[in-house]
């Protein structure tokens, strides 16, 4: 069995860098960084994790819109939070392997924008 992210389900294969693993907290590199330390209020980032992960599809969804509109209107603060919560949304549809649900959503954003 190789190692899976328990996150995004990334399986690390082979041809890939050596540095792309899943490493001792059953996470990949990606999804270690998206829900290490704190976020901006000083609560751990894994809570907004369990948050996501308690969700249903269709509360996921409404989330994933929300979250791609408000990191885009926080484009010139890099530092918000919405940017790597938008980022994990993003990796939870990864892990239910429905990945066309993040792209539905960024479509539905763009459409209300009015693009
Ligand atoms: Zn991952």
């Amino acid at each position: 069995m190789k190692p899976k992210c328990k996150i995004c389900g990334y399986v690390h294969l082979p041809d890939h860098a050596e540095t792309f693993v899943v490493g001792a907290d059953g996470l990949c590199p990606m999804c270690h960084d998206l829900t290490a330390g704190n976020d901006n209020y000083d609560k751990p980032r894994t809570e907004y994790l369990a948050r996501l992960q308690a969700m249903t599809d269709a509360e996921l969804r409404d989330e994933t819109e929300h979250m791609i509109w408000l990191s885009a209107y926080a484009a010139n603060n890099p530092r918000s939070d919405y940017h790597w919560q938008c980022d994990l949304t993003y990796k939870i549809w990864m892990g239910r392997n429905k990945i066309d649900e993040y792209s539905r959503a960024h479509k539905a954003v763009m459409a209300q924008c009015g693009y």
